[in-house]
Parts: C-alpha cells; sequence; structure tokens
C-alpha cells in the first residue's frame, strides 16, 4: 500500500516540476512514508524522524513531510507537538496536504505551471497521478495498484482500521485505467491490493466482484501476471478460486492469514471463523487447484494465549504445510481492542520461543516443497538484475524467488529456466541454450 501511495506522490511531484534526488541531505524535500503494523516498524520510523530533525537543523529550507499510518486520519496534531519540524502531515493515500502546502509556499516549478489556474493544475496533476516516476520508467516490471483502501473488520490486534479509516473500493473504471496506463509505460505484473482484497465491491452496489475484476484486469493486452492479497478467510469464495484457476494471468497464490489455530485464541483476535472453517477453506482451493500456493500470516503470543493453545497453530501449519508464512510477534498497538482490553502477557522469551518453533517448521516445509522443483523448468518473469552477483532475478507463477545467470537482456521477459539448486527461501537456475521464442 506504501509503495503504491508513493509511487503516486512521486509522480504528482514529477508533474509539479520535482525530480528525485540522490540522496535526501541533497533533497529540497523529503518525504518519509511510514508503516506502524507493529512497535518494531514504529520505532524505525521515530529513528528515521530524528535523523531529519538534525538534518533540518542544518539546512532549515529543507521540507520535511510526513505519510502513511503513523499519521493516520487523525494523529497528525499529537505528531505535530511531537515533532514541530514537520512541515507537512499526510495520511495514508491522502496527497492533497503536502500538494497544499507546496502551493502555498510558491514551491511549484513556475514555469511550468505559469497561467494556470488551481483546478486546472489539480486535473494535470490527476492525469499524471499513474506515470511511473521517472526511476521506475524503465526498469519496474511490477506494480501494486490498491483496489481496496482502508479496513472495517476491527480484528483485535490490528491498528489499520484506525490508521486507514473505513473499507472503500476504488471504481473499476479507475482501476482498469490504472493498470492500462501502468502496462503502457513495461508493467508485466501488477499486485491488486486491499486489506480484505476479497471483499472487493461490496460497499458499491454494483453487481461486480473481485473475480469479476480479475476477468477485466486480465484482459488488458501486454500484461502478463496478475496478483492479489490480502484475501480473509471467510470472503474466499468459489467464484473467486475458479476465477484465479480459470484465468490463465491470475498467478495461483493466494496469501489467507490464519493468524492462530486455536478457536478461543481466534474468537479473542475477533476472526470470525475456527481452525476447522480454515482447514476446509484450504481443502477446498487445493481441491479445485492442485498447484495452488496458499500462503498465511501467523502471530504467535496474542493476548493469553497459552503453550497449548500455540500448540494449535503449529499443528495446523504441519498438517496443511502451507506454502510460505508471514510471522509476528505479538505487538501492542495503541487504541486496539486488545491493548484496551486484554493483557499482553505472554513474555518476550516465550514469544521468540514459539517464533523460532513456527519459523524452523516453515523453512522445513519450504525446503521440501522447493526441492520437487530440482531439475524441473519453470517459468520466470524477470524482475531485475543482481549486478553485483552478474545475475538475474524474478518469480515464477507461484511466487517463488528465482535467480539465473544470462548474459542476454531479459528485463520483463518471461523466461524458461532450468532448477539446478533449491534452498527454503529461494531457486537457482539456468536458461537453455536454445533461444525461447520470446525473443
Ligand atoms: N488485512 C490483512 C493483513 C493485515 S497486516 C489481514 O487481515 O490479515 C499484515 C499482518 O501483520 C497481519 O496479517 C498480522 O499477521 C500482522 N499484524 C497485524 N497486527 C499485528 C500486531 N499487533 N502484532 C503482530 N502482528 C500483527
Amino acid at each position: 500500500m506504501n509503495e503504491a501511495d508513493s509511487r503516486h506522490l512521486s509522480s504528482q511531484l514529477e508533474a509539479l516540476g520535482y525530480h528525485e534526488a540522490d540522496s535526501s541531505t541533497d533533497a529540497d524535500l523529503v518525504v518519509l512514508n511510514t508503516c506502524v503494523i507493529r512497535q518494531q516498524a514504529e520505532d524505525k520510523a521515530v529513528g528515521k524522524l530524528h535523523t531529519l530533525k538534525s538534518m533540518k537543523k542544518k539546512k532549515p529550507n529543507t521540507t520535511i513531510a510526513l505519510m502513511g499510518c503513523m499519521v493516520g486520519i487523525k494523529e497528525a496534531p499529537r505528531l505535530k507537538q511531537r515533532f514541530p519540524f514537520v512541515d507537512v502531515f499526510m495520511p495514508p493515500s491522502e496527497t492533497e496536504p503536502l500538494l497544499d502546502y507546496l502551493g502555498d509556499q510558491g514551491l511549484y516549478d513556475h514555469n511550468k505551471l505559469r497561467d494556470t489556474r488551481e483546478k486546472a493544475i489539480r486535473n494535470a496533476i490527476q492525469d499524471e497521478e499513474f506515470v511511473l516516476p521517472a526511476l521506475q520508467r524503465k526498469s519496474a516490471v511490477t506494480a501494486h495498484v490498491p483496489i481496496v483502501l482502508g479496513c472495517s473488520h476491527a480484528c483485535t490486534f490490528c491498528i489499520i482500521p484506525y490508521r486507514r479509516g473505513i473499507e472503500r473500493s476504488r471504481p473499476k473504471q479507475e482501476i482498469v485505467h490504472e493498470v492500462t496506463t501502468l502496462v503502457d509505460q513495461g508493467i508485466r505484473e501488477v499486485m491488486l491490493l486491499g486489506q480484505i482484497v476479497d471483499r472487493y465491491g461490496t460497499d458499491l452496489n454494483e453487481d461486480y466482484d473481485l473475480a469479476d475484476l480479475l476477468y477485466d484486469v486480465a484482459n488488458i493486452n501486454g500484461l502478463f501476471r496478475i496478483r492479489f492479497l490480502t484475501s480473509h478467510p471467510n470472503w474466499m469464495t468459489d467464484k473467486l478460486i475458479d476465477a484465479v484457476k480459470d484465468i490463465d494471468k491470475v498467478c495461483p497464490q493466494l496469501e489467507i492469514p490464519v493468524q492462530a489455530g486455536n478457536d478461543e485464541v481466534l474468537a479473542n483476535m475477533r476472526r470470525g471463523y475456527t481452525n476447522a472453517a480454515y482447514r476446509t477453506l484450504v481443502d477446498r482451493v487445493r481441491s479445485r487447484m492442485p498447484d495452488a500456493m496458499v500462503h498465511t500470516d501467523i502471530i504467535v503470543g496474542f493476548p493469553g494465549e497459552t503453550d497449548e493453545q500455540f500448540m494449535d497453530t503449529y499443528s495446523l501449519l504441519k498438517d496443511l504445510r502451507l506454502d510460505k508464512v508471514h510471522l509476528a510477534k505479538y505487538s501492542e498497538r495503541p487504541q486496539t481492542i486488545a491493548t484496551r482490553k486484554m493483557e499482553d502477557d505472554v513474555t518476550p522469551v516465550e514469544k521468540e520461543r514459539r517464533r523460532k518453533k513456527i519459523d524452523e517448521l516453515d523453512t522445513i516445509i519450504q525446503t521440501e516443497k522447493n526441492s520437487r522443483l530440482l531439475h524441473k523448468t519453470v517459468e520466470v518473469l524477470v524482475e531485475g538484475r543482481d549486478d553485483r552477483k552478474g545475475r538475474w532475478r524474478g518469480r515464477t507463477l507461484q511466487n517463488k524467488l528465482t535467480y539465473f545467470e544470462d548474459n542476454r537482456d531479459l528485463l520483463g521477459k518471461l523466461v524458461d529456466v532450468n532448477i539446478n539448486r533449491a534452498g527454503p527461501y529461494s531457486l537457482l537456475g539456468s536458461t537453455s541454450i536454445s533461444l525461447p521464442s520470446m525473443l
């Protein structure tokens, strides 16, 4: 989400005549986009703010803007007191405050915008919104496209609804227009984003859902691959699973967070499903689509979680052999129901023990699953080059990170790669001597 917001803002600023500086110390304007999903992320943002504070002391004319979930929808006044050197505060996905500030300060590029009325300026910016920023223009292969903003679900551990506001789906025409514009600029894969992405459209009063949107986005010529994230177990319909199966461009990879495997913990998290329901869902996905990857998110050490309850999460992962785990230790967040009503009573040492136990199981499962790809040929979308190691980097349809050596310019191409080494987190391979038809 933040990457997409940063991209939009960069495009708008370039439309006003700004260009990317070599480093923040050279810049006239510094925008810090923030995540606060866990305390660690917030601490990192605060650390950066302290660096910016000393920079602002040395260069008082630098404009400093703070964006994203740290600002949220109503934290700005509090933050202004704590960080008075910050000039502008922007809620997630809202760039207006900065554009207004720069306009008020007379900091627009006047040559570009001379004789243009305020409204026309705004329209110009809107049109430029989907243009890739200069630095990405020749190199970006994948792009993130938010389709549902905010979240109205209120899981007890989660700060997002308080910081990103209520759930809002973007109109389908706008999404299709954005993806088409991105593809015209060389983007080959899009990741459609939402906190509960499969709820897309439920607030629009049209008979149109995520599956319908996938069909429409898949019709865009020149786009190779579509992914979407994050799903919620209660909103994964058979229609959606079938759309993923039937549309070639949609990658068979689903991100379905389970968070915990114990029913009492799940109820305390207010997730709205049980261990059994989650297992049934994964079976349903795998029986309809045997090659699908199911990734998940797990939180260990939620308030009140006993070792026995934790072991239900462990067993669920062991039984289902999910394809990848995004793992987090529970972190108390301001405003959330868990913080207000529950005690963060699992010790840091115990949280780390549980994290490690899940992590080790995840590594074993991924190593074993990846080793099945040895000596097989997989199709890789090439995303970039690691110049230091002289090799290309890309992903398989199932989202496995793959490296291979090849002297040709393959950026943005689909390439067949023979896998000759497989670790838990990435694959290493080589291309055939006979050139595939894509060249
Ligand atoms: N909307 C998605 C993802 C939300 S954020 C969902 O409903 O699952 C991404 C992940 O961060 C979550 O899935 C969760 O595993 C983790 N997370 C969120 N709040 C957290 C907290 N307070 N402590 C630890 N992990 C958290």
